[in-house]
């Protein structure tokens, strides 16, 4: 098997990869070449740990595996980032395992190659001013892979805690983009594209906020229980997500399917829109794209780092 280590991840991968493994990845889930597994989520009972498994095969890649990890709230008094995870693949031919890859810096890549794929597919043409709700660790990630597929001129934004926005500032200015930070009705008069990537179990983007054609990118709902929009907001948009029943049951959408506000039909897969099998954004005001995360997201980035780790001489190879 090749191992490829966490260390060399950021030498290898690029946002442009992460951005045409995911892209192929969703185009693959919609024609049905590709599907996830059920997902494991464990609270282990041990250092406040949630530990799981997000799975899946790719028949079109050859992409057979799954990423182990989770999170770790008292990581941070060890020098580790809380969110820890490794990415194993297996030969779909004969089941051997054929790579473990380290998937802290994947998962970051992946997740903002999701949300630039919704905002290529479906942000209004006209979109120029980009706004960020969420100033952690995958923000950063996030206004990066953005800037790559729009063409942002000023960059907006809003976090809970103030005094974490230096963060976008930094990053727009490493992007070449002047920002500034906002209140949040503001931020959803302006933005004519909004990611939001915050750990919320309240809503903090409101119906009333958000004004004109705008896309959304909802990408911190990963988990039973948080939230970030305004159900109002998501019943007024056209919907949009990676796998519509994970939307359903752990992702953004979960609040309004529970209420009953809307049910399976009413979302899209976005591999759909690759493909070309749906209009995408059409005559829609507000278009949502639920960001859940799924585990073939996380095999297609891994496969397409051990291909270039093992042509750049970086992979290590180990008898198992
Ligand atoms: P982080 O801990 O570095 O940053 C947390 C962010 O959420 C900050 O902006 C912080 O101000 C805000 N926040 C913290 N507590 C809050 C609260 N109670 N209410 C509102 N906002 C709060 O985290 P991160 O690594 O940047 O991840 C952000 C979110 O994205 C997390 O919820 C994480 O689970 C999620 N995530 C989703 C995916 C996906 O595929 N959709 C992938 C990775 C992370």
């Amino acid at each position: 098997m090749w191992v490829v280590p966490e260390a060399e991840i950021a030498g290898l991968m690029t946002p442009e990869a992460a951005f045409d493994a995911v892209e192929a990845v969703f185009a693959a889930m919609a024609s049905g070449e590709a599907y996830n597994f059920p997902v494991v989520r464990e609270a282990i009972g041990h250092e406040d740990a949630l530990y799981g498994f997000k799975g899946g095969f790719d028949k079109s890649a050859l992409n057979l595996g799954l990423k182990a990890g989770g999170y770790w709230p008292n990581n941070q008094k060890r020098d580790l980032i809380n969110h820890q995870s490794t990415v194993f693949l297996f030969d779909p031919d004969t089941g051997r395992v054929s790579a473990a890859v380290g998937g802290n810096l994947l998962t970051a890549l992946r997740t903002a190659a999701a949300s630039a794929v919704s905002i290529k597919h479906l942000a209004p043409e006209e979109a120029r001013v980009l706004g960020m709700i969420g100033a952690g660790h995958q923000s950063a990630f996030q206004m990066r892979a953005a800037a790559r597929v729009g063409q942002f001129e000023r960059v907006i934004g809003w976090n809970p805690h103030p005094e974490m926005l230096i963060r976008l500032a930094d990053t727009a200015a490493e992007i070449g983009l002047p920002f500034e930070a906002v209140e949040l009705p503001r931020l959803g008069a302006e933005a004519d594209v909004i990611i939001s990537i915050t750990s919320a179990f309240e809503p903090l983007l409101m119906d009333g906020h958000v004004k004109g054609r705008t896309h959304i990118a909802a990408m911190g709902t990963d988990t039973r229980g948080k939230q970030e929009l305004d159900p109002a907001l998501v019943a007024r948009a056209r919907l949009f997500t990676d796998e519509i029943a994970q939307s359903l049951s752990i992702g953004e959408f979960q609040h309004a399917s529970a209420a009953g506000n809307i049910s399976n039909s009413d979302v899209t897969a976005i591999g759909r829109v690759i493909t070309g099998d749906h209009e995408g954004r059409g005559d829609a005001e507000i278009t949502i794209f639920d960001g859940t995360g799924v585990g073939l997201q996380d095999l297609a980035v891994a496969g397409a780092v051990v291909e270039l780790a093992r042509q750049q001489g970086k992979a290590v190879k180990v008898e198992i």
